[in-house]
């Protein structure tokens, strides 16, 4: 495959089929395709993509499974636990002729298999609080190293600093975006709310 640019791949992504009927109680919205971008890019020159075995855990739509897997990853496995939203997610990948995603109505808890990279957009936990917690805990759990999304406060700062310390990862900001999400999932009254996420790197610290 013709090598692709972060550009490209921001504005395909973004074209992709989003969520039908989004179900506020899964925070089931999509990233924006430059937010996923941005995300995938580090994850591919960190060299942690290329030829890996990826889990994007609470897959939605897609987005992140068809870009680590337009990125040159060996295999991704799409968990996600509403058949509808796969669905969609299926169908993104058809399109686009991609057959190395592995797609698995799951919730994410029952998932047990060892992966080299974790890339995710986890629910942010507007709806419930630490929603989040659940995918971390996971993701630490079969990966070295986790890239993930999360709501930009000093609260859940601070709060993902001791939870992956805890569990021997070293957390890191990479990037700092503006994410626009439906006010729906803030109950609130504007139709589009932008708020601002911290994209994460959390790595395995090694004990010697
Ligand atoms: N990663 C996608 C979707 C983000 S929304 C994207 O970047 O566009 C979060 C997704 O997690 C929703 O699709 C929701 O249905 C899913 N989800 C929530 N709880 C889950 C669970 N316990 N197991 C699997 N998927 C879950």
């Amino acid at each position: 495959m013709e090598k692709i640019r972060k550009k490209q791949l921001a504005k395909l992504l973004s074209k992709l089929e989003s969520f039908k009927k989004p179900k506020v109680h899964l925070e089931q919205y999509r990233t924006p395709g430059d937010v996923a971008a941005e995300l995938l890019w580090i994850a591919l020159n960190d060299g942690n993509i290329t030829d890996k075995v990826i889990a994007d855990l609470g897959a939605g739509t897609g987005i992140i499974s068809i870009g680590a897997s337009l990125l040159g990853a060996r295999k991704v496995y799409a968990l996600e636990i509403d058949e509808d939203a796969l669905d969609i997610a299926r169908k993104n990948a058809e399109k686009l002729n991609i057959e190395n995603i592995i797609f698995l109505v799951q919730d994410i808890s029952e998932f047990n298999k060892k992966v080299d990279t974790v890339i995710m957009n986890p629910p942010f936990g507007c709806q419930r609080e630490h929603a989040d917690r659940a995918f971390l805990e996971k993701a630490f759990e079969i990966a070295r190293v986790v890239y993930s999304i999360h709501i930009s406060k000093e609260e859940v700062r601070g709060f993902l600093r001791r939870f992956s310390e805890d569990r021997g990862f070293s957390p890191q900001i990479i990037s700092s975006m503006q994410f626009e999400i439906p006010a729906i999932f803030f109950f609130h009254e504007k139709r589009l709310e932008r708020i601002k996420v911290d994209l994460y790197r959390f790595s395995k610290l090694i004990k010697y």
